[in-house]
């Protein structure tokens, strides 16, 4: 079965967050699950420089006159058949994909991803007559216009199932009205029963409104967002698709993280030969210029340093978690006022606390390899990956009960330490206080160094891979396809 993934990123090349893990990932583990699969991508700088053998597949007009030049060829870094949207004028700009320099969202991103979904919808239709997709895979808002643009292209296009996977509902594309004239699509499409919400355009609805069937990266956050609390405005229609949501679970690319290889790291550990972890660990508390203890539960946190990880529960906590002997490393970026506020911590207590403002994929790595325990407490959290890496680097994560955390983190209570199911530490109330205690409950199994070793090799001995994800997803494309 022919599909067509479509995401704004993907790992190795461009990655803002966990979608990029995701896309990068799905593409082998589906090949693996018997799908033929290629991906459309814009031509960022780093794309297109990996892109070889490639060829023009055509040049196109887009409704609003950008020209686009369809290149295809093979991803080097990930051996992926891919078409890019070589259009400069679009993509190649300085700050993130999404964001200038200042960190404002670019002028003209509902042109700029306008067109990935345009362009998927051209290629779902024909546009290489040698390949042409039965399912179109669209991630997040990025990619959300695919399935109306096919909605209203030429008949054929029609036969080709959609997916459009949620991987943040809180991040929607949501853009002027005016806008929409320049999208090339029918009027009939800015309607409530359509792209259209509270008077704007959101890419976003036309994906979760368009699209035959959605996906979210847990089970539990696709109920979630049909909640008024976590629905982001779009819970209504989420209610109403509520037949056509399933939540399939992320997982993780074992070629990626696995600190039985991974060569960002100090030494290298396995669940069974697990010594590597304490030279990991005293050799990040030696390069931070922390207390260099062995037996001081270290804690780590690697995240976008935004409201939704909750991250502000961590800095009221800080304090106790120090007087209890703790540590804590930190490497994020985001918000000036929390980068402000950690990086003022670790200038408190720098022997305690070490705090990391920037981007830095190795870095990450390592603090997983070293640390004893993954913070995770996001208010929201529709998947998260910090917590799997934390599992597969024996770093045990403390997490909210929340979304896909809730799916993947059993708390060391008593009873999950007795049936061995434990894996980590879950608090409910979102409070600094439940924080706290589940902090208490991590330090009370540090002390208990035979109990947490055991619990730690459990949890590095899941299966996290994709293959469970890619067979859902392949079982799903056959079923859509089917009927
Ligand atoms: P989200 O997609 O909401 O950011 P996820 O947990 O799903 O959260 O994925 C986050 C991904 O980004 C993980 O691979 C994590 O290691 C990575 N990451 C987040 N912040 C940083 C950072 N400052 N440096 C390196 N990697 C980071």
């Amino acid at each position: 079965m022919k599909v067509l993934q479509v995401s704004a990123e993907i790992f190795p090349l461009l990655k803002t967050g966990g979608l990029a893990d995701v896309a990068g990932a799905l593409p082998a583990a589906l090949m693996a699950a018997g799908c033929a699969v290629r991906v459309l991508l814009p031509g960022f700088a780093p794309i297109l420089a990996d892109l070889r053998d490639d060829t023009t597949l055509a040049e196109l007009t887009a409704p609003w006159g950008d020209v686009v030049r369809v290149r295809q060829g093979v991803l080097t870094s990930l051996g992926v058949h891919a078409y890019v949207l070589d259009a400069p004028q679009l993509y190649q700009r300085a700050g993130t994909p999404y964001e200038d320099a200042q960190r404002q969202p670019h002028h003209d991103n509902h042109l700029r991803f306008a067109l990935l979904g345009w362009v998927a919808a051209q290629l779902a239709c024909g546009l290489d007559r040698h390949w042409q997709p039965a399912v179109l895979h669209s991630h997040d808002w990025h990619a959300g216009l695919t399935s109306a643009y096919l909605a209203f292209g030429p008949a054929k296009g029609r036969r080709v199932a959609t997916v459009f996977t949620v991987h943040n509902l809180a991040y929607q594309g949501v853009f002027a009205p005016i806008h929409f004239y320049d999208l090339g699509l029918p009027a009939q499409a800015f309607a409530v029963n359509g792209l259209e919400f509270h008077g704007q355009l959101s890419f976003m609805k036309a994906g979760l409104y368009y699209s035959d069937h959605l996906t979210t990266v847990s089970p539990s956050y696709a109920q979630e967002i049909q909640t008024p609390e976590q629905g982001c405005g779009l819970d209504g229609l989420l209610r109403v698709r509520a037949h056509d949501l399933s939540g399939i679970l992320n997982a993780v690319d074992e070629a990626v993280w696995n600190p039985a290889h991974d060569a960002a790291i100090t030494a290298k550990f396995e669940a069974k030969k697990p010594a590597g972890k304490a030279r990991c660990k005293a050799a990040l508390q030696q390069a931070l210029g922390l207390a260099v203890q062995a037996d001081a539960p270290l804690f780590g946190v690697v995240s976008r340093l935004t409201e939704q990880k909750g991250l502000h529960l961590v800095l009221a906590a800080l304090d106790a978690l120090v007087a209890r002997g703790g540590q804590l490393v930190v490497l994020g970026t985001g918000d000036a006022a929390l980068e402000a506020a950690f990086t003022a911590r670790a200038a408190a207590r720098p022997e305690a606390v070490s705090v990391r403002i920037g981007y830095d994929e190795a870095y990450a790595h390592r603090i997983f390899s070293a640390t004893d325990v993954t913070l995770v407490p996001s208010r929201f959290e529709p998947c998260g990956l910090t917590q799997m890496y934390g599992f597969k680097y024996g770093s045990l994560p403390l997490v909210h009960r929340v979304g896909g955390l809730a799916d993947t983190v059993v708390d060391c209570a008593l009873e999950n330490l007795a049936d061995g199911s434990a894996n980590g530490f879950v608090f409910t109330e979102f409070t600094q206080q439940a924080l706290e205690r589940a902090m208490r409950r991590a330090l009370a199994l540090y002390a208990r160094p035979t109990e947490w070793r055991s619990v730690r090799q459990r949890a590095m001995q899941q299966p996290l891979g994709w293959d469970q994800a890619a067979a859902q997803y392949a079982a799903l494309y056959r079923q859509l396809v089917a009927s």
